[in-house]
Order: C-alpha cells, then sequence, then structure tokens
C-alpha cells in the first residue's frame, strides 16, 4: 500500500456501505446485561505502521467477551508451556456453537478447543495464582501492556454473567468430574467471567491486533510474549475464533480473528495491520453482523488475505 493511502477515507466509506447491516441481527440477551446495547452502533479501527485510524462507534466501551480467551490462552502458554496447556484442552475445531456442552462426552474428555467456552474455562484454570486477583492480574497484566493504560472491568456485565452463567457453570463442573479443570471450579467459574467483563473499545482491539500482527511486540518494541504463544494463539484464531463460522470468516476475510457476544471482532492481518470493528447486533452464530460485512470489504481493497 502507497504511504499516501488514504485509511481514514476508506474506513468512513466502507463504514457507511456496511452499517445498514446492523439491522440484519440482533444483540445477545442471554447475558441480561447485554440487551441494553444499541444494535445501531457501528465502528472499524486499523492500527496500521502510519498509526491509528477509525470511523464510527470506536469509542463506545464494551465488554471483552470471547476476545478475552486470547489473554488467557497467551497467558497460560506462557506460564505453564504448550504441553500443560494441550493436556487439557485439544486444537480442532467445532460445527457447534460457542457454548455448547455436546462433545464434552463424546470426544475425547477433553474441549476441542481454547476458543469455545468449554476449552477457554478449562485454560483458566491452568493460569496460576493463589487467588482469583492474583491469577486475573496475569492477564490485565499482559493486557495493560498491550495497551499502555489500566485495565477496569464492567461490574454490571461481570455480575449480571456471574448470576446467569448457569451454563457455564454447568461445563465447568462436568470439566472438573473427568478430570479436566485444575482447582476450584467456582474461583476458576470468577476469573473466566472476570475476563469476559473487561472494558474495551474498538480502538483498543486494533492496538491488541497489531501487537499479535508484530508476534507479540508492544508498540514500544518490547515483546511482550513469546512470538511461538502468537503462532499458536493466531492458529486457533484462524481455525476456530469466529467459532462454527471460522470456515466461511476465513474464505471471506482470510486473517486471523476472535469475535465476542458484546459485538467485537478483533483481526491480525500479519506483519501489517491490526484491524477490528465494533456492531452488537450479531448472526446466529454470535458474531457481528456489520462487523463481518466491514472485514469483508476491506479485505477485498487492503488484500488481508493470508491464503
Ligand atoms: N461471556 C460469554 C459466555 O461465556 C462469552 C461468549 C462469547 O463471547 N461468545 O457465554
Amino acid at each position: 500500500m502507497n504511504i499516501a493511502f488514504d485509511y481514514g477515507r476508506l474506513l468512513e466509506e466502507t463504514l457507511q456501505e456496511c452499517k445498514h447491516h446492523t439491522e440484519r441481527g440482533h444483540v445477545a440477551t442471554y447475558i441480561p446485561e447485554l440487551k441494553k446495547a444499541d444494535p445501531k452502533m457501528a465502528g472499524v479501527a486499523l492500527m496500521t505502521a502510519r498509526g491509528l485510524f477509525e470511523a464510527g462507534d470506536t469509542r463506545v466501551q464494551f465488554s471483552l467477551q470471547s476476545i478475552s480467551k486470547i489473554f488467557s490462552l497467551l497467558v497460560a502458554l506462557e506460564q505453564r508451556g504448550a504441553e500443560a496447556v494441550f493436556a487439557k484442552v485439544g486444537s480442532e475445531p467445532t460445527g457447534d456453537s460457542f457454548n455448547s456442552i455436546v462433545k464434552l462426552e463424546t470426544s475425547e474428555q477433553k474441549p476441542l478447543n481454547p476458543m469455545i467456552n468449554a476449552g477457554a474455562i478449562a485454560v483458566c484454570s491452568l493460569i496460576p495464582g493463589s487467588s482469583v486477583e492474583e491469577r486475573f492480574a496475569h492477564i490485565t497484566c499482559l493486557l495493560e501492556q498491550v495497551l499502555g493504560r489500566p485495565i477496569e472491568i464492567d461490574e454490571a456485565v461481570y455480575s449480571s454473567e456471574k448470576e446467569t452463567g448457569h451454563r457455564n457453570r454447568a461445563l465447568a463442573y462436568f470439566l472438573k468430574d473427568i478430570g479436566g479443570l485444575e482447582g476450584d471450579v467456582e474461583e476458576v467459574l470468577d476469573l473466566y467471567f472476570r475476563q469476559c467483563s473487561i472494558l474495551v473499545d474498538c480502538a483498543d482491539l486494533a492496538r491488541i491486533g497489531m501487537f499479535l500482527a508484530t508476534k507479540g511486540i508492544s508498540e514500544a518494541g518490547t515483546p511482550l510474549v513469546s512470538a511461538n504463544a502468537v503462532r499458536l494463539v493466531s492458529t486457533f484464531m484462524v481455525t476456530c475464533g469466529m467459532y462454527n463460522g471460522s470456515g466461511e470468516f476465513a474464505i471471506q476475510v482470510g486473517i486471523p480473528a476472535k469475535s465476542g457476544v458484546s459485538g467485537g471482532i478483533l483481526g491480525a492481518v500479519p506483519g501489517q495491520y491490526g484491524v477490528a470493528t465494533f456492531g452488537p447486533a450479531l448472526d446466529r452464530k454470535g458474531n457481528s453482523v456489520v462487523g463481518i460485512s466491514i472485514l469483508k470489504r476491506l479485505s477485498e481493497v487492503l488484500d488481508f488475505s493470508i491464503f
């Protein structure tokens, strides 16, 4: 891309072209607090070597939700090593929804991958520390280094999910029963709910995308995690990051990406860009409809696909 390319204009035009897609989706309601989001919101941010470009609702804060699975996985890989992680979680995609319980009993007695809820809960149990606070600090500490600012959680989302997350509780207790979860179940769930309620905005997600696109280097040039951990996480993002919509997304957009039910999508274009979208109206698989349409368009123009 030539150095004078007008990224700001591209983002603005793409947003205008795609924002009607918000009408095709619905906000998540199974976590009561998420119902309050405005389904019409839409934003896009692109982190480039020349800095950050953005259009639309990029400074509205929302909870990280499933995108947090990237961070707990990075921490577990760094602190416990890949062998310990893969003893508890597999590396195959699933055609089931992100919170499905069905394969836990019938597959190899471990969650298929760390990007679905069961896998992420198993990964959380591997994060070391003598209290939830200490374990959570590993995640926030890394995120604070990436974003260069203190991390807060959305207390209302956290309590809402803690009170109503019966399915995640069921997954966690089932995992405990089959020897797939280390330590106290409620403590692990507490850690999982906390990571899901971390507050970010779309601009933050683009910065995190750039951190992954540069193999784990901070904006100041410091390596924060090993390149191998980033490689593993980025591979999971390609195969499982958009849940059971990952195959179609790989064809249409072609980059490592991770979505969350509050409406964020984070993408990393290796060596080039961090890209992120926000739009709480979701499709049936739990991915932002406007986000996917924006990323598809940007991928065509900026030639994102790694394939
Ligand atoms: N906190 C959500 C849950 O556990 C995260 C899921 C998601 O973003 N897809 O259900």
